[in-house]
């Protein structure tokens, strides 16, 4: 009898004994297609090891990679949307809340906290991209205000970490407000003397870059990010020319003069406490 000929029909493996890999235990690098242990990736600050390709992450990975023992106290974690326009698209923007928060278990698309760093108290605020393309609206906005301020009455530094599409289209108006509120808040708190670095991460854009994501005593970005206001295809309309390579990627706004500088996420604790200790008084 030929080896391949199936002597027993309908061989049954009882659950119990299959063996299946747990679901999130490898990740795959979307650049490289490199496979690496989740694990490894993660220890890695969720970068690539063979092409350093940056993946996104939210404020709960930033913050455990930033603070001591990734141990923080959230700030205004409660503050949530109002619809002030009653304004509706392809869905309520309430519905639209609504789901993002049961999506996404936050309340908004940034996250402010409030711990050390090496050994130094400082305030943090980072943005979510997936609650709402971490579009910025009036909580956004208040709770980035919110954070400069505690930090200036308390007299430490304060970080940023954004990653928008920019202002909130569903609050119109009083998504642009906000632009103008948290510049207001940075300029008191450069009159108190204490140092704002803004890390700019993949994709900051919009009302976010053309207001506090661009106002850091440091304006640093992390690799390849996509920095810009405006959309390519929104600058070619509107100026008429072909765009150059390479636009509106980090490494070309460092040579065009708007950042400090391009850090590596494996780096940035680092970079940002040598950064706080050179300017402390
Ligand atoms: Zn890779």
């Amino acid at each position: 009898m030929p080896w391949f000929v199936r002597e027993n029909k309908g061989i049954n493996t009882p659950t119990e004994l299959k063996r299946e890999t747990p679901d999130g235990l490898w990740y795959q690098c979307p650049e490289c297609k490199t496979v690496v242990l989740t694990k490894a990736h993660k220890e890695n600050a969720y970068t690539c090891m063979s092409c350093n390709y940056h993946e996104q992450i939210g404020s709960e990975e930033y913050f455990g990679l930033l603070f001591d023992n990734g141990e923080f106290e959230e700030l205004f974690p409660d503050l949530q949307s109002a619809d002030p326009l009653e304004f509706e698209d392809t869905k309520k923007y309430p519905d639209r809340l609504k789901a993002s928060i049961s999506k996404t278990g936050m309340k908004d698309a940034v996250r402010v906290a409030t711990g050390q760093m090496e050994g130094e108290r400082l305030v943090i605020a980072c943005m979510d991209f997936k609650f709402i393309g971490g579009s910025m609206g009036s909580v956004v906005g208040e709770k980035i205000s919110r954070g400069i301020k505690e930090a200036r009455i308390t007299g430490v530094p304060f970080i940023m970490i954004s990653k928008s599409g920019g202002a909130r289209m569903m609050e119109a108006g009083f998504s642009l407000m906000q632009m103008a509120k948290t510049s207001a808040q940075l300029a008191l708190l450069s009159e108190a003397k204490l140092p704002y670095i803004s890390i700019l991460t993949d994709p900051t854009t919009g009302g976010v870059t053309a207001s506090f994501a661009m106002l850091g005593d440091f304006n640093i970005a992390e690799p390849k990010a996509l920095i810009g206001f405006a959309g390519p295809r929104v600058v070619r309309e509107t100026i008429g020319k072909d765009l150059p390579e390479g636009f509106q990627s980090a490494e070309f706004v460092l040579e065009h003069g708007f950042l400090d500088s391009i850090v590596d996420r494996k780096n940035m604790k680092e970079t940002l406490s040598d950064l706080l200790r050179m300017v402390k008084i």
